[in-house]
C-alpha cells in the first residue's frame, strides 16, 4: 500500500490522480492533500478519500472547510509550513507534485528531503530551481518521475535500469507539441483573443494557466527546459515537433538511427498511473488507442516568429542562472493579466522578453537566489502590464 501526499488536490492533475487512487484502493490510499482556496471541491475530496492532514491556502479556506468537514477526523491547516510538513510526513511515500506554477517549488523540495519518490507535475519547479533541484534529488536518492504527458514519454521511451531511465546512446530527443489552439492562427488573428478561446486546448483539458501556456508557446518553452534538467542534454540536442493530433507524446532518437515513440490516447492518467506504478504498470481506465479511428498522425516545424516563447525558452537555458526563474515569474505575472483581460494574448511574449533582457541574471548558488530573482521579475513584469509598456 502507498500513501499518497497530493499536492494541488483540486486541480486538473489533482482530479486524475484521485481517480487513479479511487480505482486502485489496494495499492494507493490518500495520506494528505493541500489546494489553495477551493472549499467546496477539497470538501467532497475530504469525505471521499478521509485524508488524515488537508492544508488549505489561507486561513479562511481552512475554516470554512473544518465547518463543512467537522464530522471527520481529519486535521485541518494552512499556509506554506503546513504544506511542507505534509509533503514529508512518515506515513507518506509518493508526493504527487500538482500545484501550479513558482508556489510548487518548496513543498515539492520538500518531499524530495524527505527522501519520497517524487511524481513531477509542477514543471515550474524544476525550470526555476533546476540544477538545485536535481542535486537534491541526487542527494536524497530520490525516485523522480516526470508526470508531464512528453517528459513522462521520453522516460518511457529511454533505456531502462533498476534506477531509473538513461540517455545512453541517444542522439536526439523528439519533444512534441500539438501546437494549441491557435496553430494555424495569423499574428493579426491572435491579437484579439479572449482568455476562452485560448484556455480551450484542441486535445486536452488541464488547469487556466497551462492552456495558456499551451496556446503560447510557454508550455513547450518550459518543457523544453524541463527536458533539459531531467535528462541532463541541453536544448541543442531536443527537436520541438509539433504534432496536433497528441497521440505520439514523444520520442528519443538513438545513435543507430532507431526512434522509439510513446503513444496514447491524450488523457493524463496514463503518466499518472506510470508514475504511481513504475516500474510495474495498472488499468486506467483510458479507451485504448485505435490507430485505424485516429487515421493520420502529422508533424510540422514549431514557427518562432509567431511563437517567440520557445526561442525565449532557448535563450533563458543558455543564459542560464537565474535566466529561467526571470522568464518563468514573468510568464506567471503577464499569464495572469492576460486571464484578467489587462494585456492582449500577444503581449503575454512581449512581456516575457522585456523582462528576460532588463533583468539581472546571476549564478544559482542557493535557493534564495531563485527565490530573489522569482520576486524582482514579478515586479518588473507588473510594471511593464501596468504601464503597457511592453507595446
Ligand atoms: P490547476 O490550476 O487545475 O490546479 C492547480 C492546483 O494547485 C489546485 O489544486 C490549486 O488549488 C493549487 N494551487 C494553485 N495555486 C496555488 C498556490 N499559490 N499555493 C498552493 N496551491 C495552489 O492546474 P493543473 O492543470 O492541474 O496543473 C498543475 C501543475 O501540473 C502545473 O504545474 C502544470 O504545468 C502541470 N501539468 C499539468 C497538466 C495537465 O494536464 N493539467 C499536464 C502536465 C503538467
Ligand atoms: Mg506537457
Amino acid at each position: 500500500m502507498q500513501g499518497i501526499c497530493l499536492l494541488g488536490a483540486t486541480g486538473s492533475i489533482g482530479q486524475s490522480t484521485l481517480n487513479i487512487i479511487a480505482q486502485h484502493p489496494d495499492k494507493f490510499t490518500l495520506i494528505n492533500a493541500s489546494a489553495n482556496e477551493s472549499v467546496e471541491k477539497m470538501a467532497d475530496i475530504c469525505r471521499r478519500f478521509r485524508p488524515q492532514r488537508v492544508v488549505m491556502g489561507s486561513e479562511k479556506a481552512r475554516n470554512d472547510l473544518a465547518l463543512q468537514c467537522c464530522n471527520l477526523s481529519t486535521s485541518f491547516e494552512w499556509g506554506n509550513d503546513a504544506l511542507e510538513s505534509i509533503a514529508s510526513d512518515a506515513s507518506v511515500d509518493q508526493v504527487m507534485a500538482a500545484i501550479m506554477g513558482f508556489a510548487g517549488l518548496k513543498p515539492t523540495l520538500a518531499g524530495i528531503r524527505a527522501g519520497k519518490r517524487t511524481l513531477l507535475a509542477n514543471k515550474e519547479s524544476l525550470v526555476t530551481a533546476g540544477k538545485l533541484f536535481m542535486d537534491e534529488v541526487a542527494r536524497h536518492n530520490v525516485v523522480l518521475l516526470p508526470i508531464d504527458s512528453e517528459h513522462n514519454a521520453i522516460y518511457q521511451s529511454l533505456p531502462q535500469t533498476t534506477s531509473g531511465a538513461h540517455t545512453q546512446d541517444v542522439s536526439k530527443i523528439l519533444l512534441t507539441a500539438s501546437g494549441g489552439p491557435f496553430r494555424t492562427w495569423s499574428l493579426d488573428d491572435m491579437a484579439s483573443v479572449t482568455p476562452e478561446q485560448a484556455c480551450k486546448h484542441p486535445n486536452w483539458s488541464m488547469g487556466q494557466k497551462i492552456s495558456i501556456d499551451s496556446a503560447s508557446l510557454m508550455n513547450k518553452g518550459l518543457e523544453l527546459i524541463e527536458a533539459c534538467w531531467l535528462f541532463d542534454v541541453t536544448p541543442n540536442e531536443i527537436e520541438v515537433v509539433v504534432h496536433p493530433e497528441s497521440i505520439v507524446h514523444s520520442m528519443v532518437s538513438y545513435r543507430d538511427g532507431s526512434v522509439v515513440a510513446q503513444m496514447g490516447n491524450p488523457d493524463m492518467r496514463i503518466p499518472i498511473a506510470y508514475g504511481m506504478t513504475w516500474p510495474k504498470r495498472v488499468e486506467t481506465q483510458v479507451p485504448p488507442l485505435s490507430l485505424i479511428d485516429v487515421g493520420r498522425l502529422n508533424f510540422e516545424a514549431p514557427d518562432t516568429s509567431r511563437f517567440p516563447n520557445l526561442k525565449l525558452a532557448a535563450d533563458a537555458w543558455f543564459m542560464g542562472g537565474t535566466a529561467m526563474a526571470v522568464l518563468n515569474a514573468a510568464n506567471e505575472v503577464a499569464v495572469a493579466a492576460f486571464l484578467n483581460r489587462k494585456i492582449g494574448f500577444l503581449d503575454i511574449a512581449k512581456v516575457n522578453e522585456g523582462v528576460l533582457s532588463a533583468a539581472n541574471i546571476v549564478t544559482v548558488n542557493t535557493l534564495d537566489n531563485v527565490f530573489e530573482a522569482d520576486f524582482s521579475s514579478r515586479q518588473l513584469a507588473q510594471d511593464m502590464v501596468n504601464r503597457g509598456g511592453f507595446l
